[in-house]
């Protein structure tokens, strides 16, 4: 049995016939592909966060916008509840099926449907992979800036749905930054426009509200995205540490000294040899931490800001600082952070993912907090981060097969996550709440603050169709939780007041 895995939601849940939705599916979308079998099943009872499992009632992969139409007023009309998908890499169980519920694969929605250089944007299907879409832009020098590490994999629907951000997220922004426009369908199979062809558009920003909500307002059906210049020269600097408190620091004073690198991210020691061992990427193995700092731009900006980033990571302590010689050695640096992720999951039977945003100057004290949880709870934790966004991503390494490990792993991450609130911070930066860090939501927001979410929630949906349990709390849940709310700069749990 998955332990992290709340069975209340299901619970709550009306049972659904499966048979006679079957029949009535396969009536209204004859062309419709579903699967049923348990063997067919399987494969999707998890994304990312695989700690958290679930087999779906039924998975539906449609091609067409009038099947998800079809489907959705079906749905609506049964009160069954409905799941999306895109890639499945999501890493906080936002795409966790239900087993009363269906799942909606959006994957084969792949088309590219207009790259438009003049206009500098591209109109896309939702299964298209972020990746494709900086192929597709390529040949006109264009590229779409934001860059998850799993871009190879990930989907434009999925990264809309988290707001995903990436390593060049510091300068140009998040997914909700780099959008115009998105097609949704409805519950109740309605079609609408969020966002417009021009930078902005009149009444409430739908755009903006709907860029992070997690499959639970609508199906994303096509998005418009900006494409930007791909600048002249990227030069990228690796500097070393003794201290992963330092390049902590280096990080702050780096942006107080008023350059907005491409790209910030640091690695710590384990992650460091994890990356190495895999990518052989060049890292210094004895170092304590590294930070990788990209300058992009014309040639000129980006010869003096190598120089002015060199001279303050030498004064913030740096004991090495290298420039990549050259396209090769940059592109070899950016690998080994890039495979990170699948690097620790080498050197450990499972790791768990963590995903909080604090303020930049409040690295080194949340790194050293982390470091003396991870002593505590005797699990080991490999740092790998958006630096300059103070997005962190510590790595719980377990092995769900020892006993106890897993829920070790479980309460170190909250600890992690509040720590990560209580200095000013929040629980997820790109990851989403998903159903992972549904407590942690009660300790992030006041019980005003979460009702408003679910009015939200109830004005595109008022029967709680769309991946019900995900992402916003219960009150009911919160107080059980029993720690509504935590202020900035106010500590409430006595364990973490030492850092
Ligand atoms: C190795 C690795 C590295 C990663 N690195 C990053 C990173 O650097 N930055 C980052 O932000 N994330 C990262 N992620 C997380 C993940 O890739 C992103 O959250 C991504 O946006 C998920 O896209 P997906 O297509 O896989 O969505 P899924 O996992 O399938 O779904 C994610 C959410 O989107 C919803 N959804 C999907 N499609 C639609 C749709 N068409 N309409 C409405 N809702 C929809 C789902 O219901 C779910 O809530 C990483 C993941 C892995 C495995």
């Amino acid at each position: 049995m998955n332990i992290l895995y709340d069975e209340r939601v299901d619970g709550a849940l009306p049972d659904v016939d499966r048979g006679a939705l079957l029949q009535a599916l396969r009536a209204d979308l004859p062309d419709l592909e579903i699967l049923h079998r348990e063997e067919d099943l399987k494969p999707y009872e998890c994304d990312g966060l695989s700690a958290y499992r679930t087999v779906p009632l039924l998975v539906v992969l449609p091609e067409r916008l009038e099947q998800v139409q079809t489907l959705l007023r079906l749905c609506h009309q049964r009160g069954v509840p409905v799941v999306a998908r895109g890639a499945g890499t999501g890493l906080s169980g936002g795409a966790l099926p239900l087993a009363k519920g269906i799942l909606l694969v959006m994957a084969r929605f792949n088309r590219i449907l207009e790259v438009n250089p003049q206009g500098r944007f591209a109109r896309v299907q939702p299964g298209v992979r972020n990746l494709a879409i900086s192929q597709a832009a390529a040949p006109h020098g264009l590229y779409y800036a934001p860059d998850p590490s799993s871009q190879i994999a990930c989907s434009i629907g999925g990264n809309v749905a988290e707001n995903a951000g990436g390593v060049h997220c510091l300068k140009y922004g998040l997914t909700v930054h780099n959008l115009l426009k998105v097609e949704i369908l409805t519950v109740e199979g309605e079609r609408l426009t969020l966002g417009s062809d021009a930078l902005d558009s009149p009444g409430f920003d739908l755009l903006a509200l709907f860029t992070g909500s997690e499959g639970m307002l609508g199906i994303v059906t096509e998005v418009t995205v900006k494409l930007l210049p791909k600048p002249q020269v990227a030069r990228v600097l690796l500097a070393s540490f003794d201290s992963v408190e330092d390049a902590g620091r280096a990080v702050a004073e780096i942006i107080a000294a008023g350059i907005i690198p491409g790209g910030l991210e640091m690695m710590d020691n384990l992650a460091i040899r994890a990356a190495e061992d895999f990518i052989h990427a060049g890292y210094p193995v004895d170092a304590a931490a590294i930070l990788l700092c990209e300058l992009d731009g014309v040639e000129a900006d980006v010869h003096d800001d190598c120089e002015r980033v060199a001279a303050v990571l030498g004064q913030a302590g740096a004991r090495d600082v290298r420039l990549a010689c050259d396209e090769a050695e940059r592109v070899r640096f950016w690998a080994g952070r890039k495979n990170a992720f699948p690097a620790v999951g080498r050197i450990s039977p499972d790791y768990y993912c963590m995903d909080g945003t604090i303020p930049r100057r409040e690295l080194p004290r949340v790194l050293k907090g982390i470091s003396e949880l991870s002593d505590e709870y005797g699990l080991r934790v490999a740092n790998v981060f958006h630096a300059g966004d103070g997005n962190m991503h510590p790595l719980i390494l377990f092995d769900a097969n020892l006993p106890g490990e897993l829920e070790r792993a479980e309460a170190i991450g909250g600890k992690i996550l509040e720590l990560c609130v209580a200095v000013g911070g929040s629980i997820t930066g790109e990851h989403g709440v998903g159903r992972e860090k549904i407590n942690q939501m009660c300790a992030q927001f006041n019980s005003d603050e979460i009702t408003l979410f679910h009015a939200v929630k109830a004005a595109f949906d008022p029967q709680g169709l769309l991946n019900p349990g995900k992402n916003i709390p219960t009150l009911h849940r919160c107080a059980e939780f029993g720690a509504m709310h935590v202020h900035h700069g106010q500590l409430p749990f006595p364990e973490l007041e030492r850092f």
